[in-house]
């Protein structure tokens, strides 16, 4: 946008005068930044009015990304960025007295999400901006986002994560844009109106009501707008007197059953849990936001049976997969469409993206819940089921047993991929691997049905927030090295390749390193106390707990390490800190266990002198996006070793790599792919490959026995995990133990061990050598632009949702 520096002091000294009514030197930070925010917004909105009237006025086909999740982060910096104004507010605001990076540090994560899928849908919702794909974002407007983390005493405490005290400064509540979503009741059919008609009674209304937040593209006029729906209690035409008979404490409990709906993010990431406040989340947000875009569609007086010619709707996991049968009852029961019509407008709209073959991570509803709480959704539901069982019959007849395990309603549950899938013109997973795996194993029988939905799209991330944002000084030396077309078009970064053995690249991306090392060094003291070399290296995982993603084999491995060292104070190794970051659900007890661990293990090796500061390990307390901006850029190694098979694609793993760490990972998700892309001569991979843990689970496993009885360095370690050593109660990390020996070690960690202190001893052999450590640093930074979410959401526009990338929003008058 175009604005010179003297404008902005006076235009952001009367934003803060018109909003606070205060002069600079009499503003607390708080109402500074909010000062700053909201005259970005100002900024913002002409754009953003413009793009709504261009998106009502020209039939533009747009795309609503649906998902329960947007980890979104701070938004002042990145909107800074895209506007291309944060180094003319960072001058301006430095002549005014004002720090800017501590005015972006004021600001509330919005930590709407869990982790890598909220993370993605944030990611997306840059890209679209950027590249100019009309598309937006529907969610829930959780009051409470994912729990705040607290170590007490090595132990993980949650706090609630009320994100909004101090208001938004982004989002704006469009009161007149509520709409009503219903749950419970009867539906009783009728031909009245001389059509069969499905009529819902007795129902509890919620007014759903949504909060805008615009999405800025890079270097565009264009605005795109996440949408955030809140539940509140309908205060007017609602009569009571059916519901409640009149009385009042009904009244004031169906007001917070009401506003229960949008309070909390379910704090689960990879698991299912089949709560009935759940699956109200899911219907109410999917809902709201289906009405909403069939009313504005309608408004810009389209036909609705070219609906699918102008709108794609993503189903961002199978969370959101109730909206195949809700699009089905809006154009069925309200248009009065043909059910014939319906569907096929249906299917051509939605298209779905797989996250995960865990099971434990599958929802399955239970039908007697379902049918309670949905009605009419249920029975619509039951339709689709009953036409795509005689489609499977007449493919395959009398092969009962087939059908029965393809019925989305089987068993008593509602199967929601199954649904996703039958109801949508596209299936993608999200790395090739991943995909694999689905069309051959867990989802092979629909893949049989229907090949031509499957596809693969391969995760990304946004390199504005992730390397721009989070590493100004590494984007500045790139500019440097190989001008600015990169940013633009991040497959440029290839040209890296041409430096990578340049003696001045090489040492500027060390400095850069070291600069970035000694900075979170210096707020860690201030913040913990903790006194971290910034000489030895980095080695950093931070992703949430989970069994599958192994923080156990990290620090057993540690555990190791710390052992040799015991036995031979003067072992030559590279000193080296660990860091962890890693939130575990508030009920996944093996998960909060190992956090336990970690802080144990730290206690005893950072408090022990005679290792002489050669390791360090470091749990960094509420792991989230802000932190994740801060740790990644000073990382020299990149943990990501996942059991091969288990992780569907992980995005952190991408932005490690964009900031040139070198990567330890077994060969799953998109770990291949960076492989492919960098060279196995840049990546350190170790351990089982997916075929190979798919074949042992075939057979019941391999012997955990075996390994304990016959590696010293394993018996050891594990032994010391309940005998006392670690100075803790010897029942403390039973569990762990018992996972591994007892349950025969179902992720595979004593069977990588070997195989992973072998990547370790490379990673410490490659990295006494500076110069071959830096070339592999600039080759991985060259070889991520790949993996940049704007490669991906082009590939989601072009094969899925037949969208446009717009090179400018045309100026409507
Ligand atoms: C990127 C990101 C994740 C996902 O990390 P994975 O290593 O892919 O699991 C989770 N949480 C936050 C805060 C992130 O930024």
């Amino acid at each position: 946008m175009k604005l010179n520096k003297e404008k902005f002091k006076s235009d952001y000294k009367r934003k803060l005068m018109n909003t606070f009514a205060e002069e600079i030197d009499t503003a607390s930070k708080l109402h500074k930044y909010f000062a700053l925010g909201g005259l970005v917004r100002d900024y913002v909105t002409e754009n953003w009015v413009n793009t709504n009237k261009y998106y009502m006025e020209s039939g533009e086909k747009q795309v609503y990304y649906f998902s329960m999740e947007f980890l979104i982060g701070r938004l002042l910096g990145s909107n800074l960025l895209n506007l291309g104004i944060r180094e003319l507010c960072y001058e301006g605001l430095t002549e005014l007295g004002i720090d800017l990076n501590e005015l972006e540090e004021v600001e509330n994560d919005a930590g709407l999400g869990n982790g890598g899928l909220g993370r993605l849908a944030a990611c997306f919702l840059d890209s679209m901006a950027s590249i100019g794909v009309p598309g937006h974002g529907c969610g829930i407007r959780y009051k409470y986002g994912l729990f705040e983390q607290k170590i007490v005493d090595g132990y993980q405490v949650e706090i609630p994560d009320y994100w909004l005290r101090d208001g938004n400064v982004w989002q704006i509540k469009k009161e007149n844009k509520a709409v009503e979503v219903r749950f419970g009741g009867n539906v009783r059919a009728t031909y009245e109106t001389g059509r069969l008609s499905f009529i819902h009674e007795n129902y509890e209304p919620v007014r759903a009501v949504p909060y805008d937040t615009p999405v800025v593209g890079y270097d565009k006029n264009m605005v795109n707008t996440l949408r955030l729906w809140s539940a509140e209690p309908v205060d007017y035409e609602f009569d009571f007197s059916t519901f409640s008979r009149g009385d009042y404490l009904k009244a004031a409990a169906y007001r917070t059953s009401v506003e229960s709906i949008s309070q909390v993010l379910y704090p689960d990431d990879s698991n299912f849990e089949g709560r009935l406040l759940r699956l109200k989340q899911q219907y109410f947000f999917v809902s709201a936001g289906l009405q909403s875009i069939v009313r504005s569609y309608k408004k810009s007086g389209l036909p609705m049976n070219e609906f699918h010619k102008h709108t794609a709707i993503h189903i961002n996991d199978t969370h959101p997969s109730v909206a195949v049968a809700e699009l089905m009852r809006i154009l069925v029961d309200i248009e009065e469409l043909s059910w014939e019509e319906a569907w096929h407008i249906t299917t051509n709209t939605m298209a779905y993206t797989n996250h995960t073959i865990l099971s434990e991570a599958l929802e399955k509803w239970p039908v007697d819940m379902f049918m309670k709480l949905l009605p009419r959704i249920y029975m619509i539901i039951e339709e689709i089921n009953k036409r795509f069982c005689e489609e499977l019959s007449r493919r395959y007849p009398g092969q009962n047993g087939k059908i029965n395990s393809m019925s989305i309603i089987n068993d008593g549950v509602i199967k929601m991929a199954y649904l996703a899938i039958v109801g949508s013109h596209s299936v993608n997973g999200v790395a090739k691997l991943h995909t694999e795996i689905l069309k051959n194993q867990e989802l092979n029988n629909f893949y049989q049905v229907f090949p031509e939905k499957f596809n693969n799209k391969t995760n990304g991330i946004t390199h504005r927030r992730w390397l721009m944002k989070a590493n100004p000084k590494l984007t500045e030396a790139l500019n440097h090295t190989i001008g600015t077309n990169w940013i633009k078009n991040p497959n440029e970064l290839g040209k890296l390749e041409n430096f990578k053995t340049d003696k001045s690249l090489q040492r500027k991306i060390a400095s850069i390193k070291k600069e970035n090392k000694l900075q979170f060094s210096n707020m860690l003291k201030a913040k913990y106390g903790i006194d971290i070399d910034p000489n030895s290296i980095f080695d950093v995982q931070v992703k949430r707990l989970h069994a599958y993603k192994r923080q156990v084999l990290n620090i057993l491995h540690i555990m190791y390490l710390y052992n040799k060292l015991k036995e031979n104070p003067n072992l030559d190794i590279v000193p080296r800190t660990f860091f962890f970051g890693a939130k575990a659900s508030p009920s996944y007890h093996l998960a909060k266990q190992t956090i336990k661990l970690i802080n144990t293990v730290a206690n005893k090796i950072n408090n022990d002198q005679s290792i002489n500061g050669k390791l360090k390990v470091i749990f960094l307390e509420n792991y989230s996006v802000s932190l994740a901006e801060k740790v990644i850029p000073c990382a020299d190694v990149s943990e990501q070793i996942s059991t091969a098979s288990k992780e569907a694609s992980g995005t952190g793993n991408m932005k490690f790599m964009m900031n040139g760490a070198i990567t330890v990972a077994t060969l799953d998700g998109a770990n291949v792919e960076m492989k492919d892309s960098v060279g196995e001569d840049n990546i350190v991979i170790f351990g089982l490959k997916a075929n190979e843990v798919i074949s042992y689970n075939k057979y019941g496993g391999y012997s955990a026995f075996d390994i304990y009885n016959n590696d010293m360095r394993v018996k050891r370690i594990l032994d010391q995990l309940v005998d006392g050593s670690l100075g803790v109660s010897s029942g403390e990390f039973k569990n762990i133990h018992e996972s591994l020996l007892m349950f025969n070690d179902e992720y595979f960690v004593l069977k990588d061990f070997d195989a992973y202190v072998k990547a370790q001893e490379k990673i410490d052999t490659l990295y006494r050598d500076p110069a071959k450590w830096n070339e592999m640093c600039i080759m991985n930074i060259a070889h991520s632009g790949i993996f940049s979410s704007d490669n991906t959401i082009r590939e989601y526009s072009k094969d899925i949702w037949g969208t446009r990338e717009l090179k400018s929003v045309p100026v409507i008058d």
